[in-house]
């Protein structure tokens, strides 16, 4: 009441002279109604409340079916409100899975050479090729694939989270997906966004097949009891459990993908961790899986790339969907409607990571990490813990038996000042475990291992 009231008198007496919309509604009626209805809806504005919303554009309501906040930022602000009771806290984060040693010399210089020649009118470039600079996506396939992907298979991008957005758009919202339990939060997320799952039900959203992943098998999923999805995300060296799976299990997968007629999205963006030989670090090195899977990748914890964004997708020429249709066409669609290529300063530093000094890099820098695992990981079991993962990946995952993850990280947060990750963040699976990375500094995962000791009287 309030508003239309105060409503008419500003349209009368401030807006346009009295006897004017008298005027216009005998010529114009449609008008006035137009005109009016956009000073209401002016004023309206000024005095906004929940209850009476500024638009009338409905929200998505995928959106409404999410869980209040992404994981990580409810981590963050967990740890924000500790320190504000705590001022002087010497918080460790073994929390999200940021990479903090440096990218390697070289691989910088040839980024800020590629930055200081766009200041000069023979090294500029303006937009780059679709799908990324081909000298970039030849070394991606000789070095990563030993040149058995061919390079119009290869994507380049901006990082592996914003590709499992594309490709989600790109499957759209009449599909199903199964996920390993617990997984990399972004497949289930995403999946909700793009409309392919109804309501949570509990921990779970409906139509999304949950394929268990715990100690009692192994971390890999009982195939057997596994209902058909059409998409099927699997991460290995997985976050968060840090199980690799063997190429005898991922044979099996393919197999299980082929008998459904299922696409497989292989995330492999811990592949440079992998140490044991019968590990493969690509889903391309099975027999067979250019025909059900598609396989995205990532620059990020090679070389500490985490800020500067640089990806990739494996998408095989002979991915085919249920009408015959090539998935490299319609991804090439998606791509290059959403996306402007990848940044030139970035693919530049890329260029850098494949060359000789640049692999040797990644095996320092994921060695470094993995000797903080290995740390991470002792100090756990030393206290009658069991642990998981941390050998070919950076994430230990320790069970509580009984006890709740999210319990465990407060206690973690308030007696030793260590953030880590409840594994409930991760799925229903998680439940009961913690996720430690081992993406810090030495000198913190040394400390951590002191706290976690003195914390229960070792
Ligand atoms: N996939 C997995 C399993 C991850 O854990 C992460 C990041 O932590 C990503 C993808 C995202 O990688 P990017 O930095 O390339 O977006």
């Amino acid at each position: 009441m309030i508003h239309s009231s105060s409503c008419t008198l500003c349209f009368h007496s401030t807006l346009i002279p009295n006897n004017f919309s008298s005027q216009l509604k005998t010529k114009h009626p449609s008008l006035v109604k137009k005109r009016f209805t956009q000073s209401s809806t002016w004023l309206l504005a000024s005095t906004q409340t929940a209850a009476n919303p500024m638009t009338r554009v409905p929200r998505n309501p995928n959106l409404a079916k999410l869980e209040a906040g992404y994981l990580f930022p409810e981590i963050a602000k967990r740890k924000s409100a500790y320190l504000e009771k705590h001022p002087t806290a010497n918080i460790i984060s073994l929390g999200i899975g940021d990479t903090t040693q440096p990218i390697p010399a070289h691989v910088a210089q040839k980024m800020a050479e590629k930055a200081l020649a766009l200041a000069t009118p023979e090294g500029y470039s303006g937009y780059g090729p679709d799908l990324g600079d081909p000298e970039l996506r030849k070394k991606i396939s000789e070095r990563l694939y030993g040149g058995k992907v061919d390079i119009e298979e290869i994507f380049v991008s901006d990082g592996a989270k914003c590709d499992i957005g594309r490709l989600q758009m790109m499957f759209g919202s009449g599909v199903d997906i199964a996920v390993q339990d617990p997984s990399y939060p972004v497949y289930v997320d995403s999946a909700v966004i793009v409309g392919q799952t109804g309501t949570k039900n509990g921990s779970f959203y409906e139509n999304i097949c949950y394929m268990t992943c715990l100690p009692e098998n192994n971390f890999f999923p009982q195939l057997d009891k596994v209902a058909r999805a059409d998409i099927i995300f699997f991460c290995s060296p997985n976050n968060p459990t840090g199980a690799a799976a063997t190429r005898e299990q991922l044979e099996k997968l393919v197999q299980f993908a082929k008998k459904n007629g299922s696409i497989i999205v292989y995330d492999a963006a811990y592949a440079p961790f992998i140490r044991d030989e019968n590990i493969p670090q690509s889903i391309f090195e099975v027999e067979g899986a250019n025909e059900v899977a598609l396989e995205c990748n990532s620059f990020s914890k090679y070389a500490g790339f985490t800020g500067v964004r640089l990806g990739w997708i494996v998408c095989p020429k002979s991915l085919q969907f249920a009408d015959g249709t090539f998935v490299h066409k319609d991804f090439r669609r998606i791509f290059t409607t959403c996306f402007n290529g990848a940044s030139s300063i970035a693919q530049a530093g890329g260029l850098a990571v494949l060359d000789d000094e640049g692999m040797q890099q990644v095996r320092r820098l994921t060695d470094y990490y993995l000797e903080n695992a290995r740390i991470l990981s002792h100090a756990m079991q030393n206290l009658g813990l069991r642990v998981f993962g941390g050998e070919n990946s950076p994430y230990v995952w320790v069970q509580f038996p009984g006890r709740s993850s999210w319990e465990i990280f407060e206690e973690l947060l308030e007696m030793a000042q260590l953030v880590t990750v409840p594994g409930s963040g991760f799925g229903p699976g998680g439940e009961s475990f913690l996720r430690l990375s081992a993406f810090a500094s030495r000198e913190h995962c040394l400390e951590a291992k002191n706290r976690l000791e003195s914390m229960f009287g070792k």
